[in-house]
């Protein structure tokens, strides 16, 4: 058994790991694209292309679709992959909108193109549910593992999102003569023959709205693990939504229009979710019982629509709330522009209105999408407000605009210089990753302890502090930070 990783090793992005189950036969977990300041390093030229052997891999397993951890896909069918993608079922529903996306953005607009890829893509996807034992395809081989099965747990981080558990085996004698496959449950006397393989993919931080927490394995003999948030710890949920509540109310008040450029997959629902419980607690409050939410993103409100038709895969407490008839993704305050002409024309109304608004559009980084148009219209407002609930990106318009912002700068956007005039905010404590803390609870909890643990996914101060505490927790197992 041997780990490669084709990305997620110098920085948080490109996720891709390859493992090796025996000589003939290998499965790739995650194909994502590389993104900001990685996808433009110099040791990263042609990093689209799929340059590793194709010709062993059995299969791609999909730990959940945000563009760092599929973005490669297309490419990977380009290059000839031609086995299948699993993926949860809410994550199968999800994909497909999100390489249409990226084909548009980044590969070609050619819808003929698109639809075909889409096409193969669909052909190739098995959606499984959580908590499933399905079997990998193996090639003979003498030497190495000759069975593999993966099962996906719940990962906390968006919608779908898994943790993926591989377990490795011998075929047994009994096996051999019989040719029947070991049994699932697997019994102890055979342990020494396994070897059960643990890929985080993102993990989810604990205490966000909408999805449930991850629970940790009950065995992982290796196991590969992000750490983007390694050296850090969260702000509490409650903190977060009061500061929410009194940056709104603050920005309002002076009836200037609210903007927070947000993902469309995760961030913007956890938004919606908190700003619709914040609306059900100020009944009396006449400011929210009239202000107006804006959601002016086509795939913001695609991906809403996919959360609402999955939410048997909600937390306890979301569902409660849908108990008590409320609707935390669609209430009756709540607006959603799809066309490009009800866009522009929202920027007009926003700009005339006499009633509180609030506007979350993509992207997150204020590196393209719809929210580029209301920045352009709206900094130079004193009345306006930019409430920033992700991290941003060096390098990044949004950066920039929090780096320069609070004392009257400007900023570049389309070539043309902005003077910021409008109120910049930053709310930390949103975040789609657990922090450290969860990390080394998520490694705490797992019963037979890790051997050796792979620390992706994270810079390297991260990694770094992970890997100390984790070597506390575990001293005896061996600490890998892979480098690219
Ligand atoms: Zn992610
Ligand atoms: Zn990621």
């Amino acid at each position: 058994m041997k780990i490669i990783h084709h990305g997620a090793v110098n920085g948080v992005t490109g996720s891709c790991h390859q493992l090796d189950i025996n000589e003939q036969s290998s499965i790739l977990i995650d194909c994502g694209l590389f993104q900001g300041d990685e996808a433009t390093s110099d040791s990263s030229t042609n990093q689209l292309q799929i340059e590793f052997d194709l010709s062993q891999i059995t299969a791609l397993i999909v730990t959940h679709c945000h563009i760092d951890h599929v973005g490669r896909i297309p490419y990977l069918l380009a290059a000839g992959f031609n086995g299948p993608v699993y993926a949860t079922t809410a994550t199968a529903a999800l994909l497909p909108l999100v390489i249409e996306d990226a084909l548009k953005v980044g590969v070609t607009k050619n819808q003929r193109l698109i639809s075909l890829y889409l096409k193969r893509l669909q052909q190739l996807i098995k959606p499984i549910d959580y908590d499933q034992w399905f079997t990998l395809e193996v090639n003979n081989c003498d030497s190495g593992y000759q069975q593999a099965k993966a099962r996906f747990n719940v990962a906390g981080h968006i919608l779908g999102s898994a943790y993926v558990e591989i377990e490795l085996s011998q075929l047994s004698q009994t096996d051999k003569n019989s040719n029947a496959l070991t049994s699932l449950n697997g019994d102890s006397s055979n342990r020494q023959d396994k070897h059960i393989i643990v890929f985080s993919g993102d993990l989810g931080a604990t205490n966000t709205p909408l999805l449930p927490s991850p629970k940790s394995p009950l065995r992982a003999d290796t196991l590969v693990v992000e750490s983007t948030y390694g050296d850090k710890n969260h702000l509490q949920r409650e903190y977060r939504a009061e500061s929410l509540r009194q940056v709104i109310e603050k920005s309002v008040s002076d009836n200037g229009v609210v903007l927070i450029p947000a993902f469309s997959i995760g961030r913007t629902q956890e938004l919606l979710y908190e700003l619709e419980q914040i609306i059900f607690n100020q009944q009396h409050n006449p400011m929210w019982q009239s202000i107006e939410i804006v959601v002016d993103s086509p795939m913001a409100a695609n991906f809403t629509k996919q959360y609402i038709k999955y939410k048997k895969l909600w937390d306890n407490e979301a569902k409660s709330v849908l108990m008590h008839r409320r609707h935390p993704l669609d209430f009756s305050q709540l607006y959603t522009i799809d066309n490009h002409q009800d866009h522009l024309a929202v920027i007009n109304y926003l700009s005339s209105r006499q009633k509180p608004a609030v506007v979350i559009a993509a992207s997150g980084m204020c590196t393209g999408g719809r929210i580029i148009n209301y920045l352009q219209r709206f900094l130079p407002e004193p009345t306006a407000d930019i409430l920033f609930v992700g991290y941003q990106a060096q390098g990044t318009t949004g950066r920039d605009i929090q780096t320069y912002g609070p004392t009257g700068g400007y900023v570049y956007i389309e070539g043309e210089k902005i003077d910021i005039k409008a109120g910049i905010h930053t709310i930390s404590g949103y975040s789609a990753h657990a922090d450290q803390q969860n990390l080394i609870d998520f490694v705490k909890g797992i019963e037979h302890k890790p051997k050796h643990i792979r620390i992706v996914h994270g810079d390297n101060e991260a990694k770094q502090a992970l890997a100390r505490k984790l070597k506390e927790l575990i001293p005896q197992c061996e600490m890998i930070i892979p480098t690219g």
